[in-house]
């Protein structure tokens, strides 16, 4: 059975042979159900990051939301890395773009994230999964720069951010993977009732189940670490766009409408590349 540990290390060696010089301008287009697939597959990510480091009790430096993101994009560079997906790259930058799309749509509802957070600002999480995607393979990714306008201040030094991320993780997968003799608790997988106004909301619940990705993601966590407690990774109906894992119940939730609303920002996906491909005067 494969872990995370053993996966990391053929991950990235496929992940340097998928890198590109180049990306032909249609392939920066907007696709609807590849932007949603790939931000529900780095939110789940990211929260079974919150789920690890403390079900694992697992050593943090800097902020754990800062920690959930390097766990949740480094789970998407080994899960597409083993299964080869040649979109990799596009799904990269459609998780880094939700952090810009949001970033001006929670503006205009005036629900910005406040300096004081303990989230880092949208746009600052857009360019730091910007930095760490150029980071991970600088000599062949140039044009991870021009989509995003990472500027050098900051890409001067991204190798060095990927290859810090990087080695936090292989230790981490190193010191808390699962032997082959020991069992820990699976994550149990529930779907909850949908949203009663959510229009189509039984076309993307099949969507979801027929993905297999809430299973997939809860799986590989099983087989890959010892939890010590019986935990459960949920969608559910919440109100509003969201996910968080519930340390006290070992509950990790997953809004239907957050997945919604990155259909929503979907459809302002167009509108952002167009500027960008109009930058790069194409
Ligand atoms: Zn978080």
């Amino acid at each position: 059975m494969r872990v995370w540990g053993q996966g990391l290390l053929a991950g990235l060696g496929v992940w340097s042979s998928l890198a590109l010089a180049q990306v032909p301008a249609e392939l920066l287009l907007a696709d609807e159900e590849r932007f949603i697939s790939a931000n529900a597959e780095f939110t789940l990510l990211h929260e079974m990051g919150h789920l690890l480091i403390h079900e694992l009790q697992l050593p943090v430096l800097g902020r754990e939301e800062d920690a959930a993101d390097h766990l949740g994009l480094m789970g998407l560079f080994l899960l597409h890395g083993e299964h080869q997906r040649e979109d990799l790259y596009l799904q990269l930058i459609d998780v880094a773009d939700y952090w810009s799309l949001e970033s001006s749509y929670a503006k205009e509802r005036d629900q910005a994230i406040q300096a004081w957070d303990s989230h880092a600002m949208d746009d600052q999480r857009f360019y730091n999964i910007a930095c760490l995607i150029y980071g991970s393979d600088p000599q062949n990714l140039d044009w991870v720069l021009e989509v995003t306008g990472l500027p050098d201040e900051r890409s001067f030094y991204c190798d060095e951010e990927y290859r810090q991320v990087e080695h936090a993780v292989t230790w981490l997968t190193e010191h808390f993977r699962a032997s082959s003799a020991e069992q820990g608790h699976r994550i149990q997988v529930e779907y909850g009732p949908l949203p009663v106004q959510l229009e189509g909301g039984e076309a993307l619940l099949a969507r979801i189940q027929a993905s297999g990705l809430i299973e997939q993601v809860a799986n590989r966590a099983s087989d890959s670490f010892p939890l010590p407690r019986p935990v459960s990774l949920r969608l559910v109906t919440c109100g509003a766009p969201d996910a968080w894992y519930n340390r006290l119940q070992g509950e990790l939730n997953l809004c239907y409408e957050l997945i919604e609303h990155f259909r929503v920002l979907a459809a302002e996906l167009p509108a952002l590349r167009a500027r960008r491909l109009q930058a790069r005067g194409q």
